[in-house]
């Protein structure tokens, strides 16, 4: 293996908040299979996967820069309560997929109003420190394809229709 050849790394993840709840896991389910060194995952898992081998399991602590960002107050914004018109029991840290201009993107309710609802468009982990349990179930040199793509392919990664 060379340092240099693209890999596609086999793995199980659980993140939680430092010191915290759990927030997501691929445990019970199948790996997620990722392209490294692409952009597919937050720079600090990226960066301890790439330094894993396989059957190795690694608990690392990753903070907001290496993970997804700081938070940014201009981004908490009020808009029309008519944009939620189709949303039922529209509450208070109620989260909802909505299409930005980076694709979806997950919004988080902080108040509502009689005619305006305001939101936070941050990413629900910005400026949060968290813990990843990391496990490297295989690994293996990326295809043509999948680096012309920017993402892996086969099971737990990328599927074409
Ligand atoms: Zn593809």
């Amino acid at each position: 293996m060379t340092e240099s050849a693209a890999r596609v790394v086999t793995f199980h993840y659980t993140v939680r908040e430092a010191g915290g709840e759990e927030v997501q896991s691929s445990r019970g389910g199948e790996p997620m299979a990722v392209l490294l060194g692409a952009g597919n995952l937050i720079p600090g898992v990226d960066a301890a996967l790439a330094g894993m081998s396989v059957g190795e399991a690694r608990t690392v602590e990753i903070p907001p820069e290496q993970g997804y960002g700081r938070r940014d107050e201009a981004l908490v914004q009020r808009v029309p309560r008519k944009h939620f018109d189709k949303v039922p029991n529209l509450a208070p840290g109620m989260q909802l997929m909505a299409n930005g201009a980076q694709g979806p993107q997950v919004v988080t309710v902080v108040k509502v109003g009689m005619s305006v609802v305001d939101v936070d468009l941050n990413h629900p982990l910005a400026g949060k420190t968290l813990e990843f349990d990391l496990e490297v179930t295989d690994s293996r040199e990326a295809t043509a394809e999948e680096i012309a793509h920017g993402h892996a392919h086969g099971p737990g990664g990328h599927a074409h229709d």
